[in-house]
């Protein structure tokens, strides 16, 4: 049996995706930038994934700009942000549980002279309101919190910061990587600054992204070149990756609210299961405010790893924490930072899942991981 619980990580791409992209990768391969109709045709895709993403997450096509992942849109935002206001302050904000594209970017920053503060989290993974308030300063120019944590899953209330941050008059940042496609998202409603998201998160292609910047935000460009998107991300466009992610957003934002309520099912009949079936088990992150297809939790007096490795065996693809992370023998800084000790957040396991799963697929799980669990846990030298 092939089991892929691992959709935070990346996901399968969509047949009609891949569909739409197909002859961009074939007979349309002219430059968009080149006047005769084969580039013209390839710039013509390039518009409509623009219409189709403003139309599916409600902003104007020119507050749409095409990356490479969901890496370079946090940084663009970040480094681009805190240069361009850098007069009118070198302060910024952002939580200890973001991706590490957001807290490296943010750690380079520091050794060019700004000042980063890291709010902590509650328990449950949530930003605390009232300590965001207390650390915003005078110079302060630039807030970034994440939509919601790839591991945990928790969800942050973004609506609220971004209230916060604009009655401060400061640029607010939300990196939505795992937040679209599961979450309705109204950009003119959410009122953010800017926003990130990736492509092969959400059934397209990998290697493409965006950046939803609002009109007359400040930021200066991370790429220098040509003259593409508005001159302000240079680079020959990824036209496949741009019709991917364009088709993508469109799918992953429909009939979004009952693809919520299925995943919610999926999600805590599996939580039940192993709450119930498994002792020494932690659920990680907040109960009811989170991902509706993520699942985290920590087994107390064994490996991630070794969990990982026994699944694999059985056909299920599953994760400790992020992919980032999953090569480092560091426990996840998210699990430390809402409070585990060491020697339990390593004994983590994330269970992250799609439409495409069904309840079939749970029950199997929940056959052979009580049984993984308490093999690993008898040969545990911590037990
Ligand atoms: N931000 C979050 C929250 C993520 O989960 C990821 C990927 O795991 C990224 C950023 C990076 O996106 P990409 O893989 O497109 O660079």
């Amino acid at each position: 049996m092939d089991i892929y619980f691992d959709n935070s990580a990346t996901t399968q791409i969509n047949k009609e995706v891949l569909e739409e992209m197909m002859p961009y990768l074939t007979d349309i391969y002219g430059n968009p930038s080149s006047i005769y109709s084969l580039g013209r045709r390839a710039k013509k895709g390039i518009d409509l994934a623009r219409k189709r993403i403003a139309s599916s997450l409600n902003c104007n096509i020119n507050e749409i700009f095409f990356t490479n992942s969901g890496t370079e849109s946090d940084n663009w935002a970040i480094k681009g942000v805190a240069l361009a206001n850098k007069k009118r302050g070198r302060h910024i904000i952002t939580t200890s549980i973001e991706h590490h594209a957001v807290l490296n970017t943010c750690k380079y920053l520091e050794t060019e002279g700004f000042e980063v503060t890291y709010l902590p989290v509650k328990k449950n993974g949530v930003v605390d309101i009232d300590s965001l308030k207390k650390e915003i300063r005078e110079d302060t120019v630039l807030i970034s919190v994440m939509y919601a944590n790839n591991e945990i899953g928790t969800i942050q209330p973004i609506k609220e910061i971004a209230k916060i941050t604009h009655e401060k008059g400061i640029y607010f940042h939300t990196d939505a990587v795992q937040a679209v496609g599961n979450i309705d998202i109204d950009l003119k409603d959410l009122d953010v600054d800017l926003l990130t998201y990736s492509g092969h998160k959400i059934n397209g292609p990998k290697g493409i992204g965006v950046l939803y910047i609002k009109q007359g935000t400040k930021i200066t460009n991370l790429l220098h070149g040509g003259e593409q998107e508005k001159g302000k991300r240079a680079g020959t466009e990824n036209v496949p990756g741009i019709i991917g992610i364009g088709k993508a957003t469109e799918l992953a934002t429909e009939g979004i609210k009952q693809k919520a309520i299925y995943l919610e099912n999926l999600r805590d009949k599996c939580i039940n299961g192993i709450m119930e079936n498994i002792p020494d088990t932690i659920l990680n992150g907040d109960p009811v405010n989170r991902l509706p297809g993520n699942i985290n939790v920590c087994f107390k007096y064994i490996e991630g790893e070794s969990i990982l490795l026994m699944l694999d065996q059985l056909g299920i693809a599953a994760s400790s924490g992020s992919a980032c992370t999953s090569a480092s023998l560091e426990p996840s800084h998210v699990l430390l930072a809402i409070g585990l000790p060491h020697e339990i957040a390593h004994g983590s396991l994330r269970l992250s899942f799609s439409k495409e799963n069904n309840e079939k697929e749970i029950e199997y799980l929940l056959t052979v991981l009580p049984n993984i669990v308490e093999n690993l846990r008898r040969m545990s030298p911590l037990k």
